[in-house]
This record gives C-alpha cells, sequence and structure tokens, in this order.
C-alpha cells in the first residue's frame, strides 16, 4: 500500500496518511488542513478515507483483536505505559502542531492538556490491573462478575483538544482489551497523526490502534455502520451524536456519547465574587470553545451591580491574539464557518431584542478571533440561552432565591456541567442534589479526577466514561455462577 511524503508543520514532521495495521496508508482524495492563526496557512494535504479505508482499519482492528485480548491486563498495560512515557517526551512537538492546528493555546496545551494524554494512558493500564471481580455467594452459587473485551471499537472525536480526547477514549478501550479505529476530526488532524508515530515506537501489535482520517459523513459513517464493530464512542455535537446513535442502534452496538454543553455558572451573594468573576472571564480562555464552559452566568439580583462590574473588570485582561503567544487568552475560531456560526447566534439575539451588553463583533477583518460578548437574553426562552453556541459569547440572568437558581439552571435541555460559587457548604450539597449535569463544580472548574464518572445528561450525552464506568463500558460483563461444592482443583 502506498504513502504520501510526511509534511514539515512548522519544524515538526507530521504524516498525512492513515495508520492501518501498523503502516500508513494514502488515499486517492485528500482534503486541505489550515491554520486558524492565519487562514492562508495550508498546513497539510491530509488523506481523505472512505468506504474503503474504514474496510481495511476495521478489518484489521478485528485481525487483532484475538492475540491483542487475550494478553493480562498487565501485559496491554506495560505497551500503554510506554505510550505514555513517549507522549511525555513528545508533550512540546504536538502541543505546538496542535496550537497550529487549532489554535488552542499553546501553553496550555504544553503544560496541561497533552500530558493529561499521558495521565489517561497511565490511569487506564493501573484501573484495568486493580480490576476486583465482585464475587458473592447466593442460591447455592458462588457468583463472579468478570469482564470480558468486547471487540473492535470506533473512536470518534471532535476538532477541540483533539489529542487529549482521542486519548480519554483509546485508553480505557485498550486497557479493557479492544482495538480501536479512532477517527479525528477533519478541522483538526493532526495530532492525532503524532499519537500514531508514538504507537509505532511502542511496537504496539499491528492493527491494535488505527486511524483514520476524513470527513464525518464520509469515512465516520462507514466505521459506525460497519457490522463488525463491538463499540461506539463519540464525542460531538448533539445532532451528529443522533445520527451516529441510529447506526449503533441499527447494529446493536453500545454507545457512549459525551456531546454540547450550556452549563450555568451560578453566583450566590454570599460568595467570593472577585473569585467568582475571574472565573467566570475563564470562559472566555480558547475562544470559548469548551464543552464545558459555564456560558449561562446566573447570578444573584441583590449582587447583579456589582458582579457584572468586577467581571467586566476582569474581561479587560484578555488578549486576543496568536495562540503561541504566552500572553495571549482568546484564540482565534477553528473554522471560517464556525466564526460564522457564532456570528450568527449574536447576529439572531440582536433582531430578537436581547441586549449584547459588550463585544458581539469580529476583532479584525480577515482574522478568526471574535470578541469576548456578554449578552443579558430578553427571556430565558431566547435562542442564545438555549442553545450551545461553541464561542466566547455568554449570557447574564439574574435570579431571585435557590429555586430560581435551580429553576434556571435546569431549564435548557442540555446537561454536561454545572459551577456554582457560594460559601455556604450546606447550599453546595442541596445544589449537587438538584442540578440536572453530569458534572458539577463549587468554588472551582475543570478539577478532574479520572476514577469519575464523566458524562451528560438530557441532550448532553449517553453513558459514562471515567475510571471503571469506562472499563465496564468497553467490556461486556458476565457473570460465572458455580454450584457451591464444586471442587477446585
Ligand atoms: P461534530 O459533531 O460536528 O463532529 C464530531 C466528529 O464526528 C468529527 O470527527 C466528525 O468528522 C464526525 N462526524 C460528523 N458526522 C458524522 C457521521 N455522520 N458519522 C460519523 N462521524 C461523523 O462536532 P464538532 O463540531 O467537531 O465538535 C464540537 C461539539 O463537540 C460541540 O457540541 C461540543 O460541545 C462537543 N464536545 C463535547 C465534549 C464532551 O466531553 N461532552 C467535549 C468536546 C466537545
Amino acid at each position: 500500500m502506498s504513502s504520501s511524503p510526511r509534511v514539515d508543520v512548522d519544524g515538526v514532521s507530521v504524516s498525512p496518511d492513515h495508520f492501518i495495521n501498523g503502516e500508513r496508508v494514502a488515499s486517492a482524495c485528500t482534503f486541505e488542513d489550515r491554520s486558524p492563526l492565519d487562514w492562508t496557512w495550508k498546513l497539510a494535504d491530509v488523506a481523505r478515507g472512505g468506504a474503503l479505508e474504514a474496510d481495511l482499519a476495521v478489518g484489521a482492528a478485528l485481525a487483532a483483536f484475538p492475540a491483542w485480548s487475550a494478553l493480562s491486563t498487565s501485559e496491554r498495560g506495560a505497551y500503554l505505559e510506554r505510550l505514555a512515557t513517549l507522549i511525555d517526551r513528545d508533550v512540546e512537538r504536538i502541543a505546538h502542531v496542535e496550537c497550529l492546528d487549532m489554535a488552542m493555546l499553546e501553553e496550555s496545551l504544553r503544560l496541561r492538556v497533552i500530558a493529561r494524554g499521558a495521565r489517561n494512558f497511565r490511569a487506564y493500564a493501573q484501573l484495568a490491573r486493580d480490576y476486583q471481580a465482585r464475587r458473592w455467594s447466593s442460591n447455592g452459587t458462588e457468583n463472579t462478575v468478570l469482564r470480558m473485551p468486547a471487540g473492535p471499537t470506533i473512536v470518534i472525536t471532535p476538532w477541540n483538544a483533539p489529542f487529549m480526547l482521542s486519548t480519554w477514549k483509546c485508553a480505557p478501550a485498550l486497557a479493557a482489551g479492544n482495538t480501536v479505529v479512532l477517527k479525528p476530526a477533519e478541522w483538526s488532524p493532526l495530532s492525532c497523526s503524532l499519537l500514531m508515530d508514538l504507537v509505532s515506537e511502542a511496537a504496539f501489535p499491528p492493527g491494535v490502534v488505527n486511524v483514520v482520517q476524513g470527513l464525518g459523513e464520509e469515512v465516520g459513517t462507514a466505521l459506525v455502520n460497519d457490522p463488525r464493530v463491538r463499540r461506539i464512542s463519540f464525542t460531538g455535537s448533539p445532532e451528529t451524536g443522533r445520527v451516529i446513535g441510529e447506526a449503533a442502534a441499527k447494529n446493536l452496538v453500545p454507545f457512549t456519547a459525551e456531546l454540547g454543553g450550556k452549563g450555568p455558572f451560578i453566583v450566590f451573594a454570599d460568595a467570593d465574587l472577585d473569585a467568582a468573576a475571574q472565573k467566570a472571564a475563564v470562559m472566555y480562555d480558547d475562544g470559548g470553545q469548551v464543552c464545558l464552559a459555564g456560558t449561562r452566568l446566573l447570578v444573584e439580583e441583590s449582587v447583579r451591580e456589582r458582579f457584572v462590574e468586577l467581571f467586566e473588570a476582569a474581561t479587560k485582561r484578555h488578549q486576543l491574539g496568536d495562540s503561541r503567544d504566552p500572553a495571549t487568552t482568546v484564540s482565534p475560531l477553528i473554522h471560517p464557518e464556525h466564526l460564522a456560526r457564532v456570528e450568527g447566534f449574536v447576529e439572531r439575539a440582536r433582531a430578537n431584542g436581547d441586549t449584547v451588553v459588550f463585544g458581539g463583533h469580529v476583532e479584525r477583518e480577515g482574522g478568526l478571533w471574535y470578541r469576548p460578548t456578554l449578552i443579558e437574553p430578553r427571556s430565558n426562552d431566547s435562542e442564545v440561552v438555549q442553545r450551545e453556541v461553541f464561542g466566547p459569547v455568554l449570557t447574564l440572568q439574574t435570579f431571585t432565591d435557590e429555586d430560581d437558581a435551580v429553576r434556571l439552571a435546569n431549564s435548557t435541555r442540555y446537561g454536561l456541567s454545572a459551577i456554582v460559587y457560594t460559601s455556604s457548604g450546606p447550599r453546595a450539597l442541596r445544589l449537587g442534589e438538584r442540578l440536572r449535569a453530569g458534572t458539577i463544580w463549587v468554588n472551582c472548574f475543570l478539577v478532574r479526577d479520572l476514577t469519575a464518572p464523566f458524562g451528560g445528561t438530557g441532550i448532553s450525552g449517553i453513558g459514562r466514561e471515567g475510571g471503571d464506568y469506562a472499563l465496564d463500558f468497553y467490556s461486556d460483563l458476565k457473570t460465572l455462577q458455580i454450584k457451591e461444592g464444586t471442587t477446585h482443583g
């Protein structure tokens, strides 16, 4: 099978090809990958897979499955740990390429996000080894719950934080004994290609981990409809989640979906208002392209004025600029189409009679930066309150008391995350019970323990990943029942 020459991406050599059965594979067609930092900068012509490449990759994953699934958790863990070490070694180059490819701030990629990929592999290597089968006696039998590797697994990821989100899914799938075909998003395909260089260097057996590049409607559709697939794990928009869910249902394949968010950011009068305002301003970082962000500011009426003053001051620290520059805090949006989508939300809000308090425009002609924007909606039904924008656009509403705060917080169809600022411990616990969201942060944001369940309610997702929840999802659980008195040995 032929492969293409590697591409020099600002000093880092990247393959624009697929990685199937341990080899680089080119396609007859390619698609252009451009940098959001400068849209005239073409980074690579990337292989554009279709039904043929999907078939090859799933075939390779199926062929590799018996041997990989027969290894012990310790043997598989050794591969995962080798990969983690190589990621740590290459953090700088992966961060640089991902910054050019999708414009997340390079410093945060370097210091946190890419290294989290290594942590994902280490954590799941250990968790799979530590599995304690549940055992108990009942009805005259000894019962044991065993995990059985499920089979070839499709992992489909979005363009924001593609490396970290892909490793978050590949690590538990591989640790559980499954083989993987990963399809990264077509707007930021390069860092997952670098991951495959490391998979190769870590000497994973051919076919255990594969990457196919291409468009969702083409190669993505072919992958999720392949009847040989035994798990599908998806992160992306609710619209695509529905389409993939239909394919999973058709083939009776277990499916998890981590989808969009429209999280509330609730500020009570008893909170440290300055800390709350500083954290609320963080929602504009990375151009607001963060699914977990609290984009609906809900502020107790009595402190509205003070909070808005502090919040406006905190947003003044933001610097729009090149994501490679450590002074930059707001990166450009990923793609001109996405910029137009964000602009569309703000234009429709204006037409609807919502008030743009600040921002509400593109930073400069030709660039993809959008000004941090705050909107006071006319009503809770306004589109900008009810739908995910996925850009630097927050809304501001007030509430009268705790019941009112909970009512507003739970009033969208999403349920991915919620952020609460209060100094009251009992209130924190009450809100934890009453808010409908997969993750609730009180007086903090983005703190994650990898063993905790992660996912969304409503249209924010189906199923949970994280810790043993993920290992259970990627396994078929079975119950072994042995009649008491059956001699051992
Ligand atoms: P998207 O749904 O457009 O695309 C996601 C992936 O699905 C891409 O790889 C795409 O190629 C693929 N795809 C598209 N159509 C497909 C099809 N018919 N069959 C198979 N695959 C297909 O999402 P996006 O624009 O890349 O990402 C942004 C969305 O992701 C936002 O809604 C954001 O909130 C969400 N997101 C959620 C989380 C989470 O953890 N819940 C994390 C990051 C992003």
